[in-house]
Parts: structure tokens; C-alpha cells; sequence
């Protein structure tokens, strides 16, 4: 007997249909003699739908009572598919009992909109297990220290979904969804690409950094901190195909530094259309601009990631750095009104038509020219590269977003990951 936690995506909770298979299969994995415990997401478009009349009231403010309000809306729709896949389960004659993220509890900080889990109370559901049923948690959502009700960002069940399995020290945390696993990168946009059977968690955390959308980047962070072994595998599988096969399908990730994965060098291509650039132009260049810039920009709360300085010509140099695309229009205004007066630079540009996109793979660490090849792919594409960011395991290129899927592409060619 083991205790597993499943999570499913909106997609897989999509209609009362695809509820009651989930019910199915929660079902045969509980009749195996496992503990279960489920995390559902919301019903696919509705987080959107509810954020949509929000919009549709007041526009998107940045002011905490209104994000608490957001939190409050928004969390009804885990709520509603949580108490539905509970009863699907009584119907298949499964004792099943839902919780809100406020019963377990789930204890989170106070940042509305992109709270963190502090902690899980594992008591409550321990009893039920005990007792005998399947025991529902709502995905995305905790409770605050005053008792308010939040949110941990979008994607943010698989986060549920993995910290519960930390608290009650699962054995295992499987993230259903509508793809059988992690491909190369999205099979959306590369019909060419192949699903890996393992990746390891460095480039897992890579992958979900740099925007693969599989997985909400924390949830991985989480199963790396505690050691959560966790499985990225299919809802639209039969419900009743043999559980030890279920078991080992999809894409899992590793831990083991030297358990070897497929060996590419390059192991996966991801893409964000989420972040704008931003120049500054004719900057003095002297000590502290850098610093006067974005030191600025992180007061005002804003993440910058990517980051370029030109040489200096006449004592003067251009700084470029991408924000997420939500911040651009703040993260320019405040740049024009107080910054650019201040440096006694020239002008300051911006550009929201950018995407960024990632080469990742833990072979890069001990092979040399991976980024020239990126490099010399993307130029023979004819693709103009507008800023470079590297680490160990990663190359990115910031480039103009019409040509983000040819890139993908061409990258994804380039670096033999196309299916034979
Ligand atoms: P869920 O609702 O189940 O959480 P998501 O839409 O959040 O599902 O995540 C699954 C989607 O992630 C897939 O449909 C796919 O388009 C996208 N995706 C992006 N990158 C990858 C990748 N490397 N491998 C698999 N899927 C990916
Ligand atoms: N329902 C939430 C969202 O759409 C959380 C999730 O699906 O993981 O972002
Ligand atoms: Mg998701």
C-alpha cells in the first residue's frame, strides 16, 4: 500500500464527463489498496472566466484589496470541481470527502494573487485516509495569516498538488494532464517532438523557468527540496488500463546526478512570449548606472531578467533588460518619470513583441560550441538575436516574437530532437 497524491489539470476536469472518469481512476488506483489523496484544478476557463468578470468591473489594479478579492473569486473554481469529483467518487461507491484549502489548512503568506505555501496541516487527512476515504484537496489556494483566502499564481495546483505530497510524505505525486508527458519541448507548437521518459530535475526547473507551461516552476522547486518523486503522465489514457502500466507511463523526474538520462546534449527547447524589452540610451557610462537603473525598477517590485550593456562610445552607453510583460507599461513609466530625468539619458524605448527562447540540457556543462550552434541555426533561419543569456545548463536568446515558433523549430532540428 502506498500513499499517492494525484493532481488533474482543467483540461482533465473539464466536463462532468471527464470528472467521472477521473472518479474511474481514482477509484481503481484506491480498490489497489492505495491511499489517495486527489488535487483538482479548476474546470478548464473557468480561473479565466471568473477573472474575466472581474476585468470586466475594474480593470487589473495592483492594489492589495482588490488582488484579495481576485483570490476570493478565483479559488471558487477548484472549489466547484474539488465538491463535484467528491461526489463522482460516492457515486462509483468510494467514500470521498473535499476540503477547501483553508480546512486542511494550507498556510500561505499574504501575497494575493502569488502566495507561497508556509505550511500543510496533514491531520485532517490523515483521519480520513485512516477512515477510509479518498480525500479531496482543492489545487491553488491557501489560507492567509488572518484568514483570508489566496492564491499561489497561475498554473499553481501542480505547486499544490507537490507540497501536499511533501507534507504527508507521499510516495509518489502524479501530475495528470492533457499531453502523456514532458516533451522536448511543447508538442503544440513542434509536432515533431518526442516525450522524454526521465529528465532530471535541474533542467526540469529549467524547463519551467524559462516558461514550458507543464509544470508551474515552485512545483518543481518544491520536489527538489523534499525529494517528491514525481510523474507528468496522461488523463485521456483509459481509465481502466492496467495500473502498473499507468504507473510507468509518462516522463519522470530524476534526482540521481548520475542516473543517466537520455544523453543528449541539449534535451529540451522552451519559449516564453511573456516578457518586453526595455532600452535606456545614452547612458553615462560610470559607476552605479546599473545600479541607479534597476535598483529602481526592483524597488518598484519588478523582476528584470534578461540584462545587456553596450560598450561606451563617447562616455556614453545603451542598457537593455526584458521584464515580464505585465510590468512593461509600470516599468516604463517609472523609468521616464524619474530615472531617465535623473541619469541624463537620452531616451528610453521599449519593445513588447519580443519572445525568448531556451536551449536547456545538463550536457551543456561539459560540451563546448551547443550556444554557437544555437547561434549559427538561428542566423541561417535569417533571425536577428537582440540580447544573450547563459548559465550552465542553458542558452537564451531574446528575439522578435514573430519569429519564435521558426526558431523553436529550426532549434528543435538543429539539436536532433525531432522524432525518427
Ligand atoms: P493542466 O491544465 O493539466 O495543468 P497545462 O496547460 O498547464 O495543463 O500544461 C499542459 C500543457 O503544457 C500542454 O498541453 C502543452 O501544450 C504545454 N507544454 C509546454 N511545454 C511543454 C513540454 N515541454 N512538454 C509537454 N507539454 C508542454
Ligand atoms: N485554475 C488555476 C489556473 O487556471 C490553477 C491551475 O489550473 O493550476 O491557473
Ligand atoms: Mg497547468
Amino acid at each position: 500500500m502506498a500513499l499517492i497524491v494525484q493532481k488533474y489539470g482543467g483540461t482533465s476536469m473539464g466536463s462532468t464527463e471527464r470528472i467521472r472518469n477521473v472518479a474511474k481512476r481514482v477509484a481503481k488506483w484506491a480498490r489497489a489498496g492505495h491511499q489517495m489523496v486527489v488535487v483538482p484544478s479548476a474546470m478548464s476557463g473557468e480561473t479565466n472566466r471568473l477573472l474575466g468578470l472581474a476585468k470586466e468591473l475594474a480593470p487589473a489594479k495592483t492594489n492589495s484589496a482588490y488582488d484579495r478579492e481576485l483570490d476570493m473569486l478565483a479559488s471558487t473554481g477548484e472549489q466547484a470541481s474539488s465538491a463535484l469529483l467528491a461526489i463522482a467518487l460516492q457515486s462509483e461507491g468510494m467514500q470521498s470527502v473535499s476540503y477547501a484549502g483553508w480546512q486542511v489548512p494550507i498556510k500561505t503568506n499574504s501575497a494575493f494573487t502569488k502566495a507561497r505555501i508556509e505550511s500543510i496541516d496533514d491531520v485532517r487527512v490523515r483521519k480520513d485516509l485512516a477512515d477510509g476515504r479518498v480525500v479531496i484537496v482543492t489545487g491553488f489556494q491557501g489560507v492567509d495569516p488572518d484568514g483570508n483566502i489566496t492564491t499561489l499564481g497561475r498554473g499553481g495546483s501542480d505547486t499544490s498538488a507537490v507540497a501536499v505530497a511533501a507534507a504527508m510524505k507521499a510516495d509518489e505525486c502524479l501530475i495528470y494532464t492533457d499531453v502523456d508527458g514532458v516533451y522536448t519541448t511543447d508538442p503544440r507548437v513542434v509536432p515533431e517532438a518526442r516525450r522524454l521518459t526521465t529528465v532530471s530535475f535541474e533542467e526540469m526547473l529549467e524547463m519551467a523557468s524559462l516558461g514550458s507551461k507543464v509544470l508551474q516552476i515552485r512545483s518543481v522547486e518544491f520536489a527538489g527540496k523534499y525529494k517528491v518523486p514525481m510523474r507528468v503522465l496522461s488523463s485521456f489514457t483509459p481509465w481502466d488500463i492496467d495500473i502498473n502500466e499507468e504507473a510507468k507511463s509518462g516522463t519522470l523526474i530524476t534526482f540521481e546526478e548520475d542516473e543517466k538520462m537520455e544523453q543528449a546534449v541539449v534535451s529540451g527547447i522552451a519559449f516564453n512570449r511573456d516578457e518586453a524589452k526595455i532600452s535606456v540610451l545614452g547612458v553615462p557610462d560610470k559607476p552605479g548606472i546599473a545600479y541607479q537603473i534597476l535598483g529602481a525598477v526592483a524597488d518598484a517590485n519588478i523582476e528584470v531578467d534578461v540584462i545587456i550593456q553596450n560598450l561606451s562610445k563617447d562616455g556614453k552607453t545603451d542598457f537593455s533588460f526584458t521584464v515580464h510583460r505585465n510590468d512593461f507599461a509600470r516599468t516604463m513609466d517609472l523609468l521616464k518619470e524619474k530615472v531617465v530625468p535623473a541619469l541624463g539619458a537620452t531616451e528610453v524605448s521599449g519593445d513588447a513583441k519580443i519572445c525568448k527562447v531556451s536551449i536547456v540540457g545538463i550536457g551543456m556543462r561539459s560540451h563546448v560550441g551547443i550556444a554557437s550552434k544555437m547561434f549559427r541555426s538561428l542566423s541561417e533561419e535569417g533571425i536577428n538575436i537582440q540580447m544573450i543569456s547563459t548559465s550552465e545548463i542553458k542558452t537564451s536568446v531574446v528575439i522578435d516574437e514573430k519569429y519564435m515558433e521558426l526558431a523553436v523549430r529550426a532549434l528543435h532540428k538543429a539539436f536532433d530532437l525531432d522524432q525518427a
